[in-house]
Formats: structure tokens, C-alpha cells, sequence
């Protein structure tokens, strides 16, 4: 690739820096990406403990299949073809704990029938749930990098079906819900932030699955980074780990580079924030710049939960559960002083062979906070009580298990625990939030500026700059602000995939 003589420095080394690392080289910049941890990902993250690797992000990716939505995206950032995805029957089951259960089939068809026969008083609405999921399986999202040419015809598709989009976007998960009599499916639409989202994000989500274009990638959602970070090397760029950012160096109202914690200073013709939002208009950049838009967000825009992972090494093969558990407990779980669950999700990994060594299941649960300020305090101030307090919510964690499998905890070899604290101490993210900005009903796909008013060669990409997050929010921010820079420096913008569309069949779990 002939080298255009500029250089792009992109703050942090998660999805969104590791795209826009690709999408530059592409156009001919050199490049270097400053993540300050040892490893690439930030919120695309797994970590090994004894034999087992714990998830915390991927459940699904969209994109996942040839010639699907997003799929075309992932070509240009990566080999997305090497990866192995599996395609579950039943996306989740919510359970009770007097016994009854629900599975909900990724398969409209299938999905339709059990609902029909578990709530059947509740036909319209399990019709109209069906009926949306198979109208919006071709939906094609705009994509504000391709213009016109390159999405007239997905709008054109997509005509017949804006009336049901207009009223999904509008309407939240929990109103959604309240159209049920049934509590299992009242209680899906509205546990936690699904509830607070509007009710497109669900229906799309059960949609592309139900299309086979959200699979889980054999490895998780490493497996996809390492794969952008194969690219980065292949096109000659360079990623340092360990090289946290503290200060963008401004001169002029122009960003001429950053200086490292280490005192080093790194300079570019561009400087890309790809890190935390808050850290980057705040702290990296002083709160210097920053427009109306952008205040009244960090100002009154709600973020995404933080959360507690518990992992555990379970010496049991658990291939006989469904991938995903949501239970709705019978006595709710006290997490910390401002926060109750009512119910708990387990992920049984035993789909991914490279998890857990065979006969042997990793499994996670997740606990929702938005009470970060306490475990960070927790952690700082007293680590015995920290230590403490993650020791009982696992305790808690397995006991759910327990009276679920009876003898499950005599299983379980390996226990881990992280919490906001960790989420905020490994990626930064503000607030320890999963995703971001959570977006609401009747905002739209609305995306913050990727610039700040009067500062010059800088662009922010990412979950911050793209409310409801996900990993598309990477490359899908990263594409225009690279071709922004493109344009502003009159180069080409030639981004094209050059790996082939292998039509292969994703394998079911
Ligand atoms: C529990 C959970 C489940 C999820 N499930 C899914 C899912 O199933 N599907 C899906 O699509 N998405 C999912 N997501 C969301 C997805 O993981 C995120 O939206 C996405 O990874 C965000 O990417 P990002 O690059 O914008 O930000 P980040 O991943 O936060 O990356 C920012 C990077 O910047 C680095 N950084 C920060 N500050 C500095 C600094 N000062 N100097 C240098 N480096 C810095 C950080 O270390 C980090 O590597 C999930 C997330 C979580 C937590």
C-alpha cells in the first residue's frame, strides 16, 4: 500500500480505534493506535482463569452472515470469514423457579408456536411480535458514509415496513411488554435496560437472528479483534500496548498529537479518540471544547448499566442447557445499597470448545448496577470488604445455580468476580457503562458529532459517538470519520473488502 506521508494517532485500542486503524491504512495514513492496556478489545474482552475463559461481551454479532446487514462492514475491517459462527435454536430461555419455562426460538415460526401454546390468551400480540420479527429480517440500515448511491436501495426496501419501524422506535421494551398478559413475556420486554430501550432494538435483535445474521463467533468476541489486529499488522500499522493517553497536545486550536502517563510525546497530522467519551472531552482534552449538544448529553443522557460478571469453572458437561438462562428469582438478590435483582442471567458456554476443556463448562452470570461510585470506593478504601462483598455474590450466584441443578456447586472449581470497578479500571468507560449512551424511544439512530467545535485534525469514534453502542458501533463510526479526514485532506476514500463472499452454512448449536 503506497504510504500518503500523514499520520492518524488513535486514542484506545477497542473496536472502534482498531476499525478506524483499518479503514485509515487503507486510505494510505500511517498509523498508530495507544490502547493503555496489555491487550486489545477494551469492552471485546475474555480472560483466562486456570483452565477456562470467561466472556463478557459477545452474545451476538451482527453481520455475521454473508450478503447479511453489517456483513459487508465486517469485510473491509477484517477476514470476518475465518471466523466459525454458531447460530443457536433457542436464543434464550426465561425460567421461574416453581418450574415453568420458556423457550424463545431464534426461529419465527418455532418462536411463534411455543408462544402460542405457553400464553395463548395472548395471541394478537404474539402475532403482531412474529409478524415483526419476519418483516424487519431484510431491514437495511442507513449508513451516512455510503450517501445516497449507496443506500437508495435498501430505503427503497425498506419502504413497506417504516410504519412498523415508526411505531417500534417509538414506543419502550416496557411498553412492549405491557401488551402481554403472560408475566414470562411481559417480563423479557421490560428486565432492565431492554425495558428503558425502545422496543425496536429487541424485535431487530430477534429478527437478525432469526435471519442467521447474529451468531456468536467460536472464540468470542476476541476471536474478531484478533483478527482486526492480523489486518493492522498485514497493512503496516502499529499498535502499542500499555501506552495510556493523558493529554491531547493542542496548539493553535489544532491537535498536533498526545502525551503519554510516561511523559512521551506522540505527534500526527490527526489525532482520533476512539476511548471513553467523558475521558476524552473531560480529561484528555480539558473540557476546553465542546458544543451544546455534546454538554446537554454528558449532562442528562442516561448510560447503559454497569455490571458484576461472576465466572465460573464448572467440571460438568452442561451441553444439554440452552445457551442462555434469564431466571426470575423468588427472593430478589441485594447486589449493593442502591441495587435489587429480580432476576438473573446465565450463559452456558459449553457451544465454544475453546472455553473449557471437554466434559468441563464455563458459565457467567451478569448483575446490572448503576452504582459504580460503591464499588469503586469499595475497592479503594476498604479491599477486605470489596473482597468480601464479590465473595457474596457469588456465594448468592451459585446458590441460584444450586437449587436450579441440585449438586451443581460441588462442580464448580474456579470462581471469579469482577465488577464496576474492574469495567472502569480496564477500559475506562465512565460511569463502568456496557455500552455506552442508552438510547431512547423516539430518539431515532441519532449520532453525536464525531468533532468538537473550534478544535481542529481531531475526531472522536465509538460507543460514545453512536447511543445504544454494540460492536457495529466501531466500524460504523469509524468509516465516515476516516472518510471525513479523507476528504478534508483530498485523499481517496478506497475502503473496499478484498475477501471473498464464501456462501458457507453457519453450524447450530
Ligand atoms: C456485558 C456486555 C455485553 C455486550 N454484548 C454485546 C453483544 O452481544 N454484541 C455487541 O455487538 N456488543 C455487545 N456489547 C457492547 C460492545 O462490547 C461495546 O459497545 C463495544 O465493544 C465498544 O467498543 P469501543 O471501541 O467503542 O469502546 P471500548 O471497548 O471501551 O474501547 C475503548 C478503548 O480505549 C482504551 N482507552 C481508554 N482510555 C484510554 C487512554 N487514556 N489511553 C489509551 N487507551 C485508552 C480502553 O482501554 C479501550 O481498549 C456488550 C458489552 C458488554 C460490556
Amino acid at each position: 500500500m503506497e504510504r500518503n506521508g500523514r499520520k492518524i494517532v488513535i486514542i484506545g485500542g477497542g473496536i472502534a480505534g482498531l476499525s478506524a486503524a483499518v479503514y485509515a491504512l487503507k486510505c494510505g495514513y500511517d498509523v498508530e493506535v495507544l490502547e493503555m492496556h496489555d491487550m486489545a478489545g477494551g469492552l471485546a474482552m475474555s480472560w483466562k482463569r486456570g483452565d477456562y475463559t470467561f466472556e463478557t461481551c459477545l452474545h451476538w454479532l451482527v453481520g455475521s452472515r454473508p450478503g447479511g446487514e453489517f456483513h459487508e462492514m465486517w469485510q473491509e475491517v477484517c477476514d470476518i470469514e475465518k471466523l466459525t459462527f454458531v447460530d443457536p435454536e433457542v436464543f434464550a430461555r426465561i425460567e421461574d423457579e416453581r418450574g415453568g419455562e420458556l423457550n424463545l426460538y431464534t426461529d419465527p415460526d418455532r418462536l411463534e408456536a411455543e408462544l402460542l401454546a405457553h400464553a395463548p390468551q395472548d395471541e394478537a400480540p404474539i402475532r403482531a411480535l412474529t409478524h415483526g420479527i419476519r418483516s424487519l429480517r431484510k431491514f437495511k440500515i442507513v449508513e451516512p458514509s455510503r450517501g445516497l448511491a449507496g443506500n437508495w436501495r435498501g430505503m427503497l426496501q425498506d419502504v413497506p415496513i417504516f410504519p412498523l419501524l415508526s411505531r417500534l422506535t417509538k414506543m419502550s421494551g416496557k411498553e412492549y411488554g405491557s401488551r402481554f398478559s403472560d408475566s414470562m413475556l411481559r417480563n423479557f420486554f421490560s428486565m432492565g435496560d431492554v425495558g428503558k430501550l425502545p422496543a425496536i432494538a429487541m424485535v431487530l435483535s430477534l429478527a437478525w437472528m432469526g435471519a442467521g445474521n447474529a451468531g456468536y463467533c467460536i472464540g468470542g468476541s476476541q476471536a474478531l479483534i484478533r483478527l482486526i489486529e492480523e489486518k493492522i499488522a498485514a497493512l503496516g500499522g502499529k499498535i502499542r500496548y500499555k501506552a495510556r493517553v493523558r493529554r491531547v497536545l493542542v496548539e493553535s486550536d489544532t491537535a498536533v498529537g498526545v502525551q503519554l502517563a510516561n511523559g512521551e510525546l506522540v505527534r500526527g497530522d490527526w489525532v482520533v479518540s476512539a476511548a471513553d467519551g467523558h475521558t476524552t472531552v473531560f480529561e484528555l482534552l480539558g473540557g476546553r471544547y465542546i458544543d451544546p449538544v455534546t454538554q446537554k448529553q454528558y449532562q442528562q443522557g442516561e448510560t447503559f448499566a454497569s455490571y458484576l460478571q461472576v465466572s465460573l469453572g464448572v467440571a460438568r458437561d452442561l451441553s444439554g442447557e440452552p445457551p442462555m438462562v434469564s431466571r426470575i428469582l423468588e427472593i430478589p438478590i441485594v447486589v449493593d445499597p442502591e441495587t435489587t435483582v429480580e432476576h438473573l442471567g446465565f450463559r452456558f458456554f459449553h457451544f465454544d470448545p475453546t472455553f473449557a476443556p471437554v466434559g468441563k463448562t464455563a458459565v457467567t452470570c451478569i448483575l446490572p448496577t448503576r452504582n459504580f461510585r460503591y464499588w469503586n470506593e469499595l475497592r479503594r478504601n476498604a479491599p477486605m470488604a470489596y473482597y468480601s462483598a464479590k465473595n457474596r455474590i457469588a456465594e448468592t450466584v451459585i446458590g441460584v445455580l444450586e437449587r436450579r441443578m441440585p449438586g451443581i456447586r460441588a462442580a464448580v472449581e474456579t470462581v471469579d468476580v469482577s465488577t464496576p470497578a474492574t469495567v472502569m479500571r480496564y477500559t475506562g468507560n465512565w460511569c463502568g457503562s456496557q455500552e455506552g449512551w442508552l438510547f431512547k424511544p423516539g430518539d431515532g439512530m441519532r449520532m453525536l458529532p464525531n468533532h468538537l467545535p473550534g478544535l481542529k485534525q481531531f475526531m472522536m469514534v465509538g460507543q460514545w459517538i453512536m447511543p445504544g453502542g454494540g460492536l457495529p458501533s466501531g466500524p460504523m463510526t469509524a468509516r465516515p470519520t476516516v472518510k471525513a479526514i479523507c476528504r478534508a485532506d483530498r485523499v481517496r476514500f478506497d475502503v473496499a473488502a478484498e475477501t471473498p463472499v464464501h456462501e458457507e452454512e453457519a453450524v447450530g448449536v
